[in-house]
């Protein structure tokens, strides 16, 4: 089926509330476009050449024909860049594999780094790259750790979890460093040109941490961080894959543009795309999922077409339930794997299937 509108009068109608000619798309393809470029371009090359990242995009939108495009890079910029040491191999997704702190002392010693070295360079010039070249053709946002998952990255979840409770003052200190650098990045992906910037706050999850806590260890910092994205000329979106997110939290007070989720169907209260409508989360806000990244690599086409089907239909008819018209976009419940074996096939079906299935 054709489309009728193009991707940016679909994108801001989506934003908006308004009736669109069909359901947006955007599986969360990033690392994994570098196989579009030419050269066998390893995982290792993209997230260290700014011009390559953004190329990945440029590319990925040409191929796909996707409705949004989103910069994340992986999870370990910010720490590699606060000290932490991150292991890079040529094909995976690079990890922290020595933590920074060793001590309750060490949560004071960290410092923010200067924006303009290392992967946080790579980050917002490979970021302007493909704000520049998809200007006007999707919507484009950059892609930040939030300030707790920045920390915990640096210094290991588990032992900060487990200093929170022992040493909080230790661990606000910590976090007024890493709000402090984000609150440097966030002015910086003002300047690239993007029109979104998306936050992870993924430890806004009840699986980690209860409401109170919570807004203790990051709400009370996100709610500036998240007003400075708007000050920026941004629109503020996030995304959070864990099990069991605080909705109330992340949609109703942060009051994204675009909140994107995951969905654990083995997991008892993982909200389903059609309760979350249904409970008015997308009255206000463009929820995007919930396809099972690992069905990119492990699904065929087939079955990805299916289940892409049945989410349209599922969301579709919540939101007709609701009056509403557009707020879903069909997406990945994470990054979709920048594995070597995930099948570009699948992401395009997924994308077409959309086409199809996502038409009103
Ligand atoms: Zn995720």
């Amino acid at each position: 089926m054709a489309d009728k509108m193009t991707h940016m009068e679909r994108g801001l109608a989506a934003l908006s509330g308004e009736a669109v000619d069909r359901l947006t798309t955007y599986p969360i393809a990033c690392g994994v476009c570098r196989k579009l470029l030419p050269g066998n371009v390893t995982y290792q090359q993209w997230a260290n050449d700014p011009k390559l990242f953004g190329q990945a995009f440029v590319a990925g939108q040409k191929y796909f024909d996707f409705d949004f495009a989103i910069g994340l890079m992986d999870l370990s910029v910010m720490a590699g860049d606060l000290g932490a040491h991150v292991r890079m191999d040529e094909e995976n997704t690079p990890f922290v594999d020595e933590h920074i702190v060793h001590d309750v002392e060490d949560y004071e010693k960290l410092e923010a780094p200067d924006i303009r070295k290392g992967r946080s360079n790579v980050l917002l010039e490979g970021t302007k790259y493909f704000a520049e070249k998809l200007k006007g053709e999707v919507i484009t946002a950059g892609f930040l750790e939030g300030p707790l998952l920045a920390l915990s990255q640096s210094a290991g979840a588990e032992r900060m979890f487990m200093d929170m409770f022992t040493s909080p003052s230790a661990i606000h200190k910590a976090l007024e460093t890493t709000t402090a650098y984000d609150v440097e990045m966030v002015k910086a992906f003002g300047k690239t040109g993007v029109n979104g910037l998306c936050w992870d706050y993924l430890w806004d999850n009840y699986s980690c941490l209860g409401d109170a806590e919570y807004k203790e260890f990051e709400m009370t910092y996100a709610d500036k961080l998240n007003a400075l994205v708007g000050q920026e000329g941004m629109a503020m979106c996030i995304h959070n894959c864990a099990d069991l997110p605080h909705l109330d939290t992340q949609i109703s007070h942060y009051k994204p543009a675009i909140y994107s989720m995951a969905y654990y169907p083995l997991i008892p209260g993982s909200p389903k795309p059609s309760e979350v409508i249904e409970k008015g989360y997308a009255d206000n806000c463009l929820v995007a999922g919930v396809i099972d990244p690992q069905l990119f690599i492990r699904g065929t086409e087939e079955k990805i077409t299916k289940v892409t089907q049945d989410l349209c239909q599922e969301v579709k008819t919540a939101l007709c339930k609701k009056g509403l018209k557009s707020k879903y976009c069909i997406s990945s419940g994470c990054e979709v794997p920048p594995d070597c074996n995930t099948k570009m096939e699948n992401i395009k079906a997924v994308v077409e299937a959309t086409k199809i299935y996502g038409a009103f």
